[in-house]
């Protein structure tokens, strides 16, 4: 008989930032520790820009108007919020903290000023880097999603040499060479970390 089915809370779970330059392949390592286990979950935060191809509302951000972001932040409805490549970027508060009540593995993709308004919160968190393989990587990269105009291109990629120097404020730097070899790691290290 599993722990709940003898009327026993879940274990509480725990909250995973991981930060990095836009292209070093976030979303692309989260999307493979989604598929390897139902206990892993993702935030999915507000954001203010615009929706790109083969993306969903509610699936890969909440996409609202900047009225709407301004609004829920007065309300105290954001974890943390940041102003990144011009957009406003934030983390809603309630379905975080039910996800962890149910002892999920909250995986929030975050920036690093969002980050380090969690470090100050005194919320325990591992802070997790993914981190390219080289700067000339990740604009090709970038250039190849093909989501980016010339602007938010050229904002990203300036952008990026200020994120890497964040890396050393993080628990384990992740170098996403070969995708599947990186969740990998990734996987591996959280696993080690949870029986440490
Ligand atoms: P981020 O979420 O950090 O902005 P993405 O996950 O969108 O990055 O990845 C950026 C682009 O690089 C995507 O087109 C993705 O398919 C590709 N990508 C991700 N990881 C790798 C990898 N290890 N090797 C080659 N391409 C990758
Ligand atoms: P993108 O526009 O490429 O999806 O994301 C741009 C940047 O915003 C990335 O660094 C991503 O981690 C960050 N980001 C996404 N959601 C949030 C959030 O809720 N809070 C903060 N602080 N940053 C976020």
């Amino acid at each position: 008989m599993s722990s709940e089915a003898a009327g026993e809370p879940a274990a509480r779970g725990r909250i995973v930032v991981i930060s990095g330059p836009s292209g070093a392949g976030k979303s692309s390592v989260i999307r493979r520790l989604l598929e390897r286990d139902p206990r892993y979950w993702l935030s999915v935060s507000l954001t203010t820009r615009a929706r790109r191809p083969g993306e969903l509302d509610g699936r890969d951000y909440h996409f609202v108007d900047r009225a709407t972001f301004e609004r829920l932040r007065e309300q105290g409805k954001l974890l943390e919020w940041a102003e990144v490549h011009g957009e406003l970027y934030g983390t809603p508060r309630e379905p975080l903290e039910r996800a962890v009540a149910e002892g999920r593995i909250a995986l929030l993709d975050i920036d690093v000023q969002g980050a380090e308004q969690i470090r100050h919160s005194g919320i325990e968190a591992d802070y997790v880097f993914i981190a390219p393989p080289s700067l000339e990587e990740l604009e090709r990269r970038l250039r190849a999603r093909g989501t980016e105009n010339a602007a938010s291109l050229a904002r990203r990629l300036a952008h990026a040499r200020e994120e890497m120097a964040a890396q050393d404020r993080y628990d384990v730097v992740i170098i996403n060479d070969d995708l599947d070899r990186a969740a990998e790691r990734l996987d591996r290290w959280l696993r080690t970390e949870e029986s440490a």
